[in-house]
């Protein structure tokens, strides 16, 4: 039974390299029909917070990356807050104490550096062991003095190595990792400690996070075999070190870099299934040459072992051009429903749902939507695509590029038009795209000797404002002949 985990620290906002490590673990369990755990690492009272709490929770709802045992779920082996499990770590910090695994250590930083320099140790040479053999004597004469100790673990003289998942076997020599602190002498547990501590309990077999965490890792080995030693383990799990993520520049993406916001990309429009697929493929493929797929095709074929090792590359171009596919992709209903919220937000329609939406909107949504589906790679382009349908007004004020393209002929042009359709007959069903694309090349480009763009270019400005609009005639249909013929009048002055 794969046991695997997502526990993010609730320091900031969600980023997309947390999403991606949610991802993966949340597909490996889904694959092996195993079990996905969600916990929460917030034991570090200073940063932590309950909004960035909720965001995650938002984060994994939006992208319904669903969870087995954890938060809000519950399960065996909860809380899932490690805010709410302090009993727990007092308890196996004792335990790994009382066997020798722990031990109290007084010194401070400052000694600690002094002694390096002393012995001419290099600066990055960390604590040197100092506390490991200390006598009750020396103990007490610390705690008269007012002293509070950390606890740290004692790191074996031996190599300590282990197969990664993704990085094959990785060993770390004796003596290159120091005893290092599980408890501050303020009595706080630290992730060193909680983190492997609730794997155990949790039975975690898989852990699968980012590369950033692979220096923790055998410091965690170590911890575990005490673990095993004092029965609180069952066994070492199997690690997974995901590849970094890389921005541009070829440096790692930052939790400050705007594009690794994943709220930004929701408010631009991403919707899961492209945004999923895409952190999909950082660090991983389907198949050569495919790089489409949904989350259930992902979940068919997901093996933590194929995962390349080499850092990935977050490349938003393409992030966006999957994401156009999967809009594509969706039932043309389910593409108006999503669309509204961004829609409304934009001032486009009233409400932010279908279900509210005035019958106008609906009626003029429904007839747009097969047009613009295939033309925008963000919902948050489809305001743009459908304001100029859905808005009554009579004159459009074209945007700065539209403006550019109109040329000297665009008065001419307007007024032929405006002939031509004044005469259409809207109540005997004659104002139809087709028809008046028949009408419009007649007068236009037959009659008028224009080009088929010099012609169009300024009856799409005169409708949309813009220099790219969905398709131009069934647009006019959609707007009526009234607002139509007003809004060329209106560009035509
Ligand atoms: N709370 C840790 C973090 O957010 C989790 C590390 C891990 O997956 O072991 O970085």
């Amino acid at each position: 039974d794969v046991r695997v985990r997502f526990c993010p620290s609730p320091t900031g906002t969600p980023h997309v390299g947390m999403v991606r490590t949610a991802l993966f673990n949340w597909a490996e369990a889904r694959h092996a029909h195993g079990t996905f755990v969600f916990r929460i690492e917030d034991t570090d009272n200073v940063r932590d917070s309950e909004e960035s709490y909720d965001q995650i929770l938002d984060a994994l709802d939006w992208l319904h990356l669903d969870w087995d045992e954890g938060v809000n779920v519950g399960g065996p082996d909860g809380p899932y807050k490690q805010s709410e499990r302090g009993d727990i770590y007092r308890d196996v910090a004792k335990k790994l104490m009382d066997a020798g695994y722990a031990y109290e250590s007084f010194s401070t930083p400052e000694e600690v550096q002094a002694r390096n320099l002393a012995a001419g140790r290099p600066k990055e040479f960390g604590y040197d062991g100092f506390d490991r053999n200390l006598s009750e004597e020396q103990k007490a004469t610390f705690r008269a003095q007012g002293r509070k100790p950390a606890l740290r673990v004692k790191m074996p003289d031996e190599d300590i190595a282990f197969d990664d998942l993704i990085r094959g076997h990785i060993e770390f020599k004796a003596g290159s990792v120091p005893d290092y602190v599980i408890v501050r002498p303020n009595g706080d547990p630290l992730y060193t400690l909680t983190n492997p501590v609730d794997d155990a309990l949790m039975r975690i077999n898989v852990v699968l996070r980012g590369e950033d965490l692979l220096s923790s890792t055998p410091r965690q080995v170590v911890l575990y075999r005490y673990l095993v030693k004092l029965g609180i383990a069952q066994g070492m799990p199997q690690f997974g070190h995901l590849p970094y993520v890389m921005g541009k520049g070829n440096k790692k993406l930052s939790k400050r870099d705007p594009e690794s916001n994943l709220f930004l990309h929701r408010e631009n429009g991403f919707i899961p299934e492209g945004l999923l697929n895409y952190l999909a493929l950082l660090g991983w493929s389907i198949a050569p040459d495919h790089d489409v797929f949904t989350m259930d095709e992902m979940v068919e074929k997901f093996d933590v072992r194929d995962v390349k090792a080499n850092p990935a590359h977050f490349d938003i171009d393409k992030a966006v051009a999957i994401n156009a596919e999967h809009i594509r992709m969706l039932d043309p209903q389910d593409f108006i429903n999503r669309s509204v919220p961004y829609l409304q937000r934009d001032g486009v329609v009233s409400a932010d749902s279908w279900e509210s939406l005035d019958d106008d909107e609906r009626r003029i949504l429904t007839a747009a939507a097969p047009l613009v589906q295939s033309r925008v790679r963000l919902l948050g382009e489809v305001s743009g695509m459908v304001g100029s349908l859905l808005s009554k007004a009579d004159y459009i004020e074209p945007e700065d590029d539209a403006k550019k393209q109109l040329k000297d002929s665009a008065a001419d042009v307007l007024a032929k038009a405006i002939e031509v359709l004044e005469g259409v007959d809207e109540a005997a069903g004659d104002w139809e795209a087709e028809s008046l694309h028949g009408l419009l090349d007649k007068a236009l480009v037959e009659d008028g000797g224009y080009k088929p763009r010099l012609a169009y270019g300024p009856v799409r400005v005169a409708l949309s404002g813009r220099r790219v609009s969905p398709p131009l005639f069934e647009s006019m249909q959609i707007v009526g002949k009234e607002i139509t013929l007003a809004r060329l009048k209106g560009l035509a002055g």
